[in-house]
């Protein structure tokens, strides 16, 4: 999959192109739309001006009716694009296959919702299908057929555009063998080297932390997923003995750490504050880390124009707390991030509101999305999980797949819910249902569409 399979259609007039990108801003730019329409209406009642003195003005200028002429006028401009662009466009019309698997505990609750919302911006859309595959693997399957997924598992996914993850992990089924057979070969599998973690109050909530607000908070962690301190080199010995003992290699590759560390500083050129921050313990962990930061420093000379620190993670930790206004992309290996998320994650709101997203920058193989949270078997059954982290995974995919525009129409729905506050779960000090809330953000979709 590559950028021109977002383009619609192929061998297709430049203009013709040209005009399909302005229907794709237009689509889910409100703004944008209405002046489109109000144009449209205008060429549509001017043929008609030498016979205006044969209507009743005062019944036609009625507010409600000029307003529902020019929703239908918006109407009419958006099918009628849609039609323009599924003729030339066929069958490669914004189409994308999805691996779905819900997992374990409240991840198939969670991804219910997630699934309400991917249907809920087809119908608003009009111009997009996800075709979406649910895959039973979980630890219920591992239980039953003594693996986490098939032996062709990864096979199967790698034809998917994309991989949407509840979540993974069940009491009766220990953490390594779930995380190492699922989760883990796929982010290696597929090179999804990248994780990419927001750390982001949105509006309509405050941070635990008393005196931060919305433009203190808003930075995103990019942690390297697929080597570092998890990797499976190593091995135990003399087990059940009192000599009894166990070695885990840490794993820098320059390969590895130099292409994480690229990624960070190409997104922090993107954002507006032009800074970065590497965690690191090159104090105490005397080979790998002084690696790391020399290549942070390597890399960093190519980006004259960021500010680069480097922090040791202890002090780091305290900082998110004390000041998280300083950062904007923060790069980790992968434990280091792993751990500053879940901090990130609890100073924004908890666990239940932070999504995540795994990616393969080159496109060669599916990147796939998750909330950060594990399966929470402590409320899984209850129908009380928050889908927010879900959800906002939805948005960070659509940017992912060159969408920002409906990845916004995601995150300011779920913002506009949380502002309203009336529809929240206990985790937020509400009442509602995990449903419930998802029903809210997806009818909260559709008003920003309409
Ligand atoms: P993992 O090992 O996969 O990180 P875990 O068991 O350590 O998982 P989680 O499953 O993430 O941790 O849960 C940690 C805490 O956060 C639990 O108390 C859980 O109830 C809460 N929690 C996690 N996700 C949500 C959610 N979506 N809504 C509400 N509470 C949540």
């Amino acid at each position: 999959m590559n950028a021109t399979d977002f383009s619609i259609g192929i061998c297709v007039p430049e203009f013709m192109n040209a005009a399909l990108c302005v229907y794709k801003i237009v689509l889910f730019d409100k703004v944008l739309q209405r002046f489109v329409a109000t144009l449209c209406f205008i060429c549509l009642v001017w043929p008609f001006y030498p016979f205006f003195h044969l209507v009743e003005w005062k019944a036609f200028l009625a507010f409600d009716t000029i307003l529902s002429f020019w929703h239908g006028t918006c109407k009419i401009f958006r099918v009628n694009c849609l039609n323009i662009s599924v003729i030339i466009g066929g069958s490669r019309l914004l189409h994308y296959s999805i691996a779905v698997i819900p997992g374990d505990g409240i991840g198939p609750e969670v991804m219910n919702e997630g699934l309400k919302v991917l249907k809920a911006i087809e119908e608003s859309h009009g111009g997009i299908r996800f075709a979406c595959d649910e895959k039973p693997w979980n630890c219920e399957y591992y239980l039953k057929n003594g693996r986490m997924m098939p032996e062709n598992g990864l096979d199967v996914l790698k034809d998917y555009d994309l991989i949407l993850l509840g979540a993974i992990g069940a009491p009766g089924v220990p953490d390594h063998i779930s995380v190492w057979e699922l989760i883990l070969p796929i982010r290696r599998a597929f090179q999804q080297y990248v994780n990419l973690r927001p750390v982001k109050l949105l509006r309509g909530l405050e941070s635990p932390l008393r005196y931060k607000g919305h433009d203190d908070l808003d930075f995103v962690v990019v942690r390297e997923n697929t080597e570092g301190e998890y990797s499976n080199m190593g091995g135990r010995m003399h087990q059940g003995t009192p000599f009894e003992m166990a070695v885990q290699n840490n794993v820098f590759t320059r390969y590895g750490t130099e292409r994480i560390i690229k990624y960070a500083y190409n997104l922090a050129e993107k954002r507006p504050k032009k800074r970065l921050t590497a965690a690191t313990k090159s104090n105490g962990i005397n080979h790998s880390m002084p690696f790391w930061d020399e290549i942070v420093k390597e890399v960093g000379r190519e980006h004259a124009g960021i500010e680069t620190n480097l922090y040791h993670i202890d002090a780091l930790a305290a900082y998110f707390i004390t000041r998280p206004e300083e950062f904007d992309v923060v790069v980790a290996s992968n434990l280091f991030g792993d751990i500053l998320t879940d901090l990130g994650a609890a100073v924004v709101g908890g666990l239940g509101l932070a999504p995540s997203a795994n990616i393969n920058p080159e496109r060669e193989f599916p990147s796939m999305f998750e909330p950060i949270h594990g399966s929470a078997p402590d409320i899984a059954g209850k129908g009380i999980a928050n889908p927010i982290a879900q959800i906002w995974s939805l948005s960070m995919m659509m940017d992912h797949l060159g969408l920002p525009e409906i990845g916004k129409v995601i995150l300011d729905s779920i913002e506009q819910v949380l502002i309203d506050g009336k529809v929240q779960t206990p985790d937020l000090g509400g009442k509602a249902t995990t449903k419930e809330l998802g029903d809210e953000i997806v009818s909260q979709i559709y008003k920003a569409t309409r």
